[in-house]
């Protein structure tokens, strides 16, 4: 290759690891495999060990992912967090231990070997025996402050014996119990799910609300300590002995062993064993055991020298795909699904894997019938890294995209610019069950009982085309079906009936339409005061409101201009729903005699507004705190109102949320 396009590579590499960085350790997001997201920084790595005029010290290789946020306090790590380097083979333990025997002058010594957890680091500072703040890595340096949060976790102890500053250091984690629970809750309220357990405690500890963060029951395992005032430990091991006595949770699946033999077949033992165990693990810890040896030894910039991560393969499989099966989205977007013959990996059967788009499809060069690598790596869904066209028979047969939609067999439209072939068919029964769970959703009509399997039910019997037919149904048809009891039918009759008070701003958000967000749903709402005023305003009339872009305005246009859009609203307004904002519901004296003090930046209302709905609501609002004070009104960025707030014990602090509630 020539220098300048080797240069250009390294460009590029540094910005999509970058990038992936920001999704992996500020999102919680990741949008790549651990694997693939492995694969660029070992290319890097490998081009600037060729090519060191091309290495620089702001490169990712060079620094630990930092997850700063500006949403808490930052304070220094006494010591600080470095991130440890990867080996991926046994070869790469080899030359670890060699490089370590060689610095130290020195042939067997003791290395300890322990599990590594795929979580999230903390660090807590313990001074005369109480704990003073936990930390996150933060950009090694300087942490986020999360010390609420962290109280909340059953295995960090708040005070302990040891009186002297110390700092222990430790991984938060989601155990796969309380994850599946998490992600299970979420699905049934229609929000997206967490990709793996790592992200979701991830967010979880940087949940603005520690009564939320408990709710997430995380745990913790810690391992090591970073500053300690009297240095009076000399392995590595002792540090963990004096852990447990001190009332850590630490790791028992850990052991002492001196030579790469035995640590190889310790790293093999849990490579197959991982998914046995109540958390995820990615790989294997090996420590010199002995302080005075990890001092000689010394780190640098990134990674200590007297310790690597033995990093196990992301898990991978190969098997056939069958066919290629198309699901309907809510808004009629077509998803290609993989159909495969079943494999297991990472610890589970699977027979589905996403494709994404038609575009995705073509770029893999997929033919139904080929043998394909799928690769999983705690990611929730599979994905297809590789064909093994090696393997081709002559058998296999083309895709094609199908130009028809699979459940109701309308022809699909896809906008030249992008990727997505939607069913433009609003009665389309998939897309109808879609709407109804989005429609029924907690965030919006709130209608409990009404599930995706009786929904399901309930469209393929043909008894429900719209959120009209809700309204109309008799569901006591529903008695002669198997599995429906008389109480189960009465409370959902009587969730659809509550479901016709629910106010506008939710009802138009349950509407579905696209782009309208529970945010844009409440801004119109507010703005227009009716579904009236909002179905005859002009594209115009809509961009003027700041928060609505073109590409809103012109869906809401769509949605009204479509007739039988008009129609369905001019039937489910005969049924008594709320498809104007209350005159007297902000009127209503529902904050009376209530005091507030706001800190931060809101995220719906400005100031003067929120300050207007609690004084047209009856309450009062102040600008300093005192005793008399019963609600703290907590946005972004609070100041020091909320410590203070903290410390008077009958200030309630809520969320702006919260207040929305208390005016319901
Ligand atoms: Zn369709």
């Amino acid at each position: 290759m020539e220098k300048s396009k080797i240069k250009d590579r390294v460009k590029q590499l540094k910005k999509e690891i970058g990038f992936h960085n920001r999704k992996y350790y500020i999102e919680n997001r990741p949008i790549i495999s651990d694997y693939e997201y492995d694969q660029l920084m070992s290319e890097l790595l490998d081009l600037e060990k060729k090519f060191p005029e091309f290495a620089t010290e702001d490169s990712p290789t060079q620094r630990v992912g930092s997850d700063l946020t500006n949403q808490f306090a930052s304070i220094p790590h006494i010591v600080p967090m470095q991130s440890l380097s990867n080996a991926y083979s046994f070869e790469e333990i080899a030359d670890f231990i060699n490089r370590v025997e060689k610095n130290l002058n020195q042939k067997t010594f003791d290395f300890v070997i322990e599990q590594k957890i795929d979580g999230v680091s903390i660090n807590l500072f313990y001074e005369n025996g109480i704990l003073q703040h936990a930390l996150t890595r933060g950009n090694g340096s300087v942490g986020e402050d999360i010390t609420q949060n962290a109280k909340t976790i059953i295995d960090i102890p708040l005070t302990i014996n040891y009186q002297k500053k110390i700092e222990i250091r430790g991984e938060i984690y989601l155990s796969h119990q309380e994850f599946e629970k998490l992600n299970r809750q979420k699905q049934e309220n229609g929000k997206s799910l967490f990709a793996n357990p790592r992200n979701a405690a991830a967010g979880s500890i940087k949940l603005k609300f520690s009564k939320y963060a408990a709710k997430r029951h995380l745990n913790a395992i810690f391992y090591g300590i970073g500053f300690a005032e009297n240095n009076e430990f000399s392995s590595h091991y002792e540090i963990l002995e004096f852990l447990r006595k001190q009332g850590f949770m630490t790791n028992s699946n850990t052991k002492k062993y001196k030579s790469l033999a035995k640590i190889k077949l310790f790293c093999n033992e849990w490579e197959k064993k991982r998914f046995d165990l109540p958390f995820d693990i990615d790989g294997m810890v090996i420590k010199v055991n002995l302080l005075k040896f990890q001092k000689k030894l010394g780190s640098t910039a990134k990674s200590p020298r007297w310790a690597v991560a033995y990093k196990f393969k992301a898990e991978e499989a190969i098997t056939k795909l069958k066919s290629i099966e198309f699901q309907v989205g809510r808004t009629g977007a077509i998803t290609p699904v993989a159909k495969l013959e079943s494999v297991k990996i990472a610890g589970s059967i699977v027979s589905n894997a996403t494709l994404h788009n038609e575009d995705e499809i073509k770029r893999l060069k997929l033919k139904i019938g080929d043998y394909v690598k799928l690769v999983k790596s705690g990611d929730i869904i599979p994905k297809i890294i590789e064909i093994l066209s090696q393997k081709r028979d002559g058998s296999e047969k083309n895709f094609e995209m199908i130009t028809k939609c699979p459940v109701c067999d309308t022809k699909l439209v896809r906008k030249a610019e992008k990727a997505i072939w939607r069913c433009p068919n609003i009665s389309c029964p998939a897309q109808i069950k879609r709407n109804l769970e989005h429609f029924a959703s907690r965030d919006a009509m709130n209608i409990e009982g009404l599930g995706i399997s009786i929904i399901a039910f309930l469209v393929e019997n043909n008894f429900i085309k719209n959120f009209a037919d809700l309204y109309k149904f008799d569901f006591n048809t529903l008695k002669s079906f198997d599995g429906f009891e008389e109480k189960s039918i009465r409370n959902l009759e009587k969730a659809i009936e509550k479901s016709k008070t629910i106010p506008f701003e939710r009802l138009l958000f349950g509407l579905g339409i696209r782009f309208v967000g529970s945010k844009i749903a409440r801004i119109l709402a507010e703005h227009f005061g009716s579904i009236e005023n909002l179905r005859h305003s002009s594209f115009d009339n809509l961009i003027e409101i700041p928060e609505i872009g073109e590409k809103i305005a012109q869906s809401i246009i769509e949605y009204f201009n479509d007739e039988k859009n008009a129609h369905l609203i001019d039937e489910l307004q005969k049924f008594g729903l709320q498809f104007e904002v209350k005159k007297n519901e902000m009127n209503e004296q529902k904050l009376a005699g209530l005091k507030f003090l706001i800190t931060g930046t809101l995220l719906n209302y400005s100031r003067s507004e929120i300050k207007n709905i609690i004084l047209t609501s009856g309450g009062n609002v102040s600008s300093a705190i005192s005793k008399k004070i019963n609600y703290l009104i907590l946005g972004e960025n609070p100041g020091s109102k909320l410590k203070k707030a903290e410390k008077i014990k009958t200030i309630k602090i809520i969320s702006e949320e919260d207040l929305l509630k208390m005016l319901k």
